[in-house]
């Protein structure tokens, strides 16, 4: 089937998408077991809130994560599997909406959010924010003030890093926006610390100051991180209050110690932009039930760019 056959709508990017949205989950609820299913099982969810002071994370447990948070991304392993993300491997009964020139929303049969959605782009080419911002900040546009844009960087959490992807769901509040308020500002930048997550958030109403300073961002990173690759980065883009909200966690690893851990100590927890936002899963019921805050915050602390290069960084954003 190809990507025309599977249309149920197209849109530029200046369009509202949030109906369409609506409309495509609709259908597909109908038509699609697989997703009935296991949208089905996401609102049974166990949920537990973790709160330490001011902040808090909320612990989801998810069985039908397993797949994604245990996924090999290293460079041999995702040559050798299907990529699917391809549109020939997608599931038959799986419809999309076209967005823009060549990226495509297709509901997520694994969901973490209500309404996730895996948004490739039609040719197979690797996860790179490299010329795709004013897509993202379209995107985090299009799709209402409740719903996310999600970007994970190829290295720290996207499960396909050789398929150029964004994500988005229904999140209206990020556990991690009750940050802001007590961060730092600095004209469009606040940075925030909360629960050993060190991110920033720009805030502006203007895309095309959003892009020129999420480039210079990113540009300031890799210079901090001494490297030409893309830096290790998860975005979350809204637009609310007529400004566009974007919210930068750099990276500094993908995964915790207690991901490698033995027996014991392990938890599997593989954080990408969700976990970073404060919806942190656990696909096994025991590190569900086990899981606490200051757990949490060792995890997140060790995922993070580092202090010293934190407030380098930090001291570099205009
Ligand atoms: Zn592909």
């Amino acid at each position: 089937m190809s990507w025309e056959k599977r249309l149920i709508a197209r849109h530029s990017p200046s369009d509202r998408i949030d109906a369409a949205i609506d409309m495509l989950f609709r259908k597909q609820r109908r038509d699609w077991q697989l997703l009935r299913e296991n949208e089905a099982t996401l609102a049974g969810a166990r949920v537990r809130r973790l709160v330490d002071g001011p902040d808090s994370v909320i612990a989801q447990e998810n069985p039908g994560r397993h797949g994604s948070v245990s996924a090999k991304v290293d460079t041999a392993s995702v040559a050798s599997r299907p990529c699917f993300l391809c549109e020939h491997n997608l599931p038959e009964q799986e419809r999309a909406i076209g967005f823009g020139s060549d990226l495509f929303l297709l509901p997520n049969p694994y969901p973490i959010v209500p309404q996730h959605i895996s948004i490739p782009s039609r040719a197979h080419e690797a996860q790179a924010i490299d010329g795709r911002l004013p897509d993202f900040l379209a995107l985090s546009k299009a799709i209402g003030g409740e719903h996310l844009a999600i970007y994970n960087g190829p290295r720290c959490g996207a499960s396909a890093p050789d398929h150029f992807h964004f994500q988005t769901g229904h999140i209206p509040h990020p556990p991690i926006e009750t940050a802001i308020e007590r961060g730092r500002s600095k004209g469009r930048w606040t940075a925030v610390d909360s629960l050993g997550r060190r991110a920033v958030v720009l805030r502006t109403p203007d895309a095309d100051e959003a892009e020129r300073k999420l480039r210079l961002a990113i540009k300031e990173l890799a210079t901090i991180n001494d490297s030409d690759d893309e830096p290790m980065l998860n975005l979350l883009g809204r637009y609310r209050g007529d400004a566009y909200e974007v919210f930068f966690f750099p990276r500094d690893r993908h995964r915790p110690d207690c991901y490698f851990a033995e027996s014991e100590e392990r938890l599997l927890v593989s954080p990408g932009a969700m976990e970073m936002a404060g919806v942190v899963v656990l696909p096994h019921a025991r590190d569900f039930e086990r899981i606490d805050a200051g757990q949490v915050r060792e995890i997140f602390d060790q995922v993070t760019l580092d202090k010293d290069r934190f407030e380098e960084w930090w001291g570099e954003l205009r």
